[in-house]
């Protein structure tokens, strides 16, 4: 996972990092969980969206939107939501 610290600020309009996102024309099912999910579907279907990110070449400022958006819904990053509030109290904790 990420290290927050390390990971360089957003810029304000800097979308263009999604152009070259590797989940681009994927099923958005893989990444957002449906309603209902528990268990094991959704940690199957949270490493498969995990394994499209661990390949893709925009992963960090992906994340850095997710974590500056309080994205709450989805893998963004290669991070579940959960791993996501870690990582913002984990910040804020060392802050
Ligand atoms: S890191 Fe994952 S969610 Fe983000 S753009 Fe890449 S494939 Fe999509």
């Amino acid at each position: 996972m990420a290290e927050l610290r390390r990971l360089p600020p957003l810029r304000e309009g800097d979308w263009e990092w999604q152009m070259r996102a590797k989940c681009r024309g994927t099923d958005t099912a893989t990444f957002y969980h449906p309603e209902n999910e528990r268990g094991p579907s959704r940690v199957r279907r949270e490493l498969q969206a995990k394994a499209v990110c661990a390949g893709c070449p925009v992963v960090e400022p992906c994340l850095r939107w997710a974590l500056a958006a309080r994205e709450p819904y989805g893998v963004w990053g290669g991070t579940s939501p959960e791993e996501r509030d870690e990582l913002l109290r984990a910040g804020r904790r060392t802050a």
